[in-house]
């Protein structure tokens, strides 16, 4: 009997790879969506990439909803909590983020626990590591939290992925029987797509190409491949010094102007539309309390936020991490090959 992942947020960038990765790897899958209309669609995206699409199976739950979970946890050996809002544009209310990240992680873990899985991964980010700190700090790990509390330095998305990673860990250390957590925090990840739906990371790269960025701000963030973050997951599930572990994914520092160029490098008949300048470090600070985009801008500008990724390396992976480069490059090339541009 192949031994089964529950993967929530199935239809996800990160979670499409992961579960690709799960089923060439002999495990079977179920997935959980927010409706199960999407599935015959998810099916056919992932008939494309695996030949074992037949060992997957879909469920329905919603993070803010109790029913569905404990179906969903039936039976399964291992659970991918991979589900969490992730929007362009931060909300004006940040419980809009905060409550379905916190309260959905507990049901999953309650779930998880009462049907006997013997270990959840959660996708938490670097965003519960580098934001809110009063002190300087020139590389972080996953010693260091971010705190929400400091609202000045860390807005909602952060809030929500440290809240929601801080439950995590409460739930395991105080109310669990006796399952294990592992928790994977990525930076930025980009990388291949699977399909023409683009989510928020990958987003940014189709509107370089689209032209809709004409400047940028003066910020940029570590860089992951999709590929190195799914093989991550999957090692924090079966690797058994894994358990009771946060591990960063973290690569090397873009700035937004080199994914530009880096875009413009590889794609030459883009360079036109790619951006070569940035917005002046005040005008973001001007356009805050009007504009949505120079807002979240405005956490990041004049601050270089890095977070080492060397323990994921020494205990997961062994082989150093696909470049943030390729990783752009990767995302650019599929989003041309499934006309998302
Ligand atoms: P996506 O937006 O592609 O996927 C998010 C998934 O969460 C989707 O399947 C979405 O379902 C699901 N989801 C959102 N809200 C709910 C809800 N209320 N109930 C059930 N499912 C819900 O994002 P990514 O794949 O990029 O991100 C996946 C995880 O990785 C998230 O936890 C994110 O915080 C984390 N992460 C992402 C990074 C990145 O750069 N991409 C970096 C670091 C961490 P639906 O299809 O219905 O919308």
């Amino acid at each position: 009997m192949n031994r089964r992942v529950l993967v929530t947020g199935i239809s996800g960038f990160i979670a499409q790879q992961i579960t690709v990765d799960l089923l060439q790897k002999g495990y079977a899958v179920r997935g959980t969506v927010r409706s199960l209309a999407k599935q015959d669609r998810l099916r056919s995206i992932f008939a494309q990439h695996t030949d074992a699409s037949d060992r997957i199976e879909f469920v329905e739950a919603d993070l803010e909803r109790d029913e569905g979970w404990e179906v969903a946890a039936d039976g399964v050996d291992y659970v991918q909590h991979v589900a969490s809002p992730f929007p362009m544009a931060a909300p004006k209310n940040p419980d809009e983020l905060i409550r379905p990240a916190r309260d959905g992680t507990l049901r999953v873990l309650r779930a998880a626990d009462a049907a006997g899985v013997k270990r959840t991964v959660l996708t938490s980010s670097i965003a519960a590591i580098a934001y809110g700190h009063t002190e300087p700090h020139e590389v972080l790990t996953e010693e260091n939290w971010s705190d929400p509390e400091n609202k000045r330095d860390c807005p909602p998305y952060p809030a929500s992925k440290t809240i929601a990673e801080r439950v995590a860990w409460d739930f395991i250390n105080k109310k669990a029987r006796g399952m294990e957590l592992a928790v994977i925090n990525p930076a930025g990840v980009f990388g291949p797509i699977l399909s023409a739906d683009v989510r928020t990371s990958v987003g940014i790269v189709a509107q370089f190409l689209r032209g809709k960025v004409p400047m940028v701000p003066d910020m940029g963030g570590q860089m992951v491949d999709v590929r190195d973050v799914s093989l991550a997951h999957i090692a924090a599930m079966e690797k058994p010094e894994a358990a009771g572990q946060r591990f960063a994914i973290a690569g090397d520092y873009l700035s937004l102007l080199d994914v530009s160029a880096t875009l413009a490098e590889a794609f030459p008949a883009y360079t036109k539309k790619l951006p070569t300048k940035t917005i002046p470090n005040f005008v973001i600070r001007l356009l805050s309390s009007v504009s949505g985009d120079a807002k979240t801008a405005s956490y990041e500008i004049g601050k270089r936020r890095i977070v080492s990724g060397d323990k994921a390396q020494t205990m997961l992976m062994g082989n150093p991490y696909i470049s943030g480069r390729e990783a752009i490059r990767q995302s650019a090339k599929t989003l041309l090959k499934y006309n998302a541009v």
